[in-house]
């Protein structure tokens, strides 16, 4: 099957072009899906599969990592978690665990009591309400302290394969510097992006955020991105409009 250029079906659009200037390109949900897939498509061959960053050996430990990684590297978590699960595991454990020796194993990670003392009331409700078992539907999984929407979609994309769009800073940069939203309100990045991506593909969610993380840490970096070797130049209303503006500006140079 021949793949659809989707950047040349939108550059080449002689209406969008005229009427926008290349400042507004997914008017429509078919725009945007065609244009997230095709995003997808180029930074998955850029960087491979992408999986979650943080160790963890269970659904419960991803969930730890990712409470401790708030303001914090991944990989100082990793190198935290790793001594961190050799005492306390499981629920239980963390549940029975004394706080001040969680205190202290978590410290490196910053806002080290709130974060201690949010891992241990969630591992005790896990206990309590969830016969040990950590849910996996997002409703259940807000209910937990230090639990809110971004943590739980770690936990339902790279946890269990669930649908989960975990939306961060780099997400929040990369989509609106694309254009794909207008909006800095994570749950309404969530909500445009889930909508707006194939049905049959909802499972790749979580990996579609991995690769926007990585190309916002690699290429597209806060306040410096590397446009001229943006893999998806084509595709972004930032460098459009900038190359638009360099086009303006040699024509009315021109005598
Ligand atoms: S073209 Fe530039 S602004 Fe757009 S994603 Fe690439 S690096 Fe970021």
């Amino acid at each position: 099957m021949v793949k659809k250029d989707i950047s040349v079906t939108l550059q080449s659009c002689p209406s969008k072009k005229k009427k926008t200037a290349g400042k507004k390109i997914a008017k429509t949900k078919t725009d945007l899906r065609e244009r997230l897939v095709e995003i997808f498509r180029l930074l998955h061959e850029e960087y491979g599969p992408q999986k979650c960053f943080l160790n963890h050996d269970t659904p419960f430990q991803l969930l730890v990592a990712t409470i401790l990684s708030a303001q914090c590297t991944d990989k100082t978590v990793n190198i935290v978690t790793e001594e961190l699960f050799r005492h306390f595991s499981t629920p239980e454990e963390f549940a029975a665990g004394e706080l001040s020796v969680l205190e202290t194993l978590v410290h490196k990670c910053g806002y080290y009591r709130a974060k201690a003392r949010h891992i241990k009331e969630a591992a005790i409700k896990i206990c309590s309400d969830f016969d040990g078992k950590l849910p996996s539907t997002m409703e259940e999984l807000v209910t937990l302290p230090g639990v809110g929407r971004k943590t739980a979609n770690v936990v339902l994309a790279d946890a269990f394969g669930l649908p989960g769009l975990p939306v961060d800073t780099h997400v929040i940069r990369l989509s609106n510097l694309i254009g794909l939203v207008k909006t800095k309100d994570p749950v309404k990045i969530e909500e445009i992006l889930c909508n707006a991506f194939p049905e049959e593909r909802k499972g790749e969610l979580g990996e579609l955020s991995h690769l926007l993380i990585i190309h916002g840490r690699s290429c597209c970096a806060a306040g410096r991105p590397a446009c001229e070797k943006c893999i998806i130049q084509k595709l972004c209303n930032t460098h459009l409009n900038r190359e638009q503006e360099k086009k303006h500006v040699t024509h009315t140079e021109i005598p």
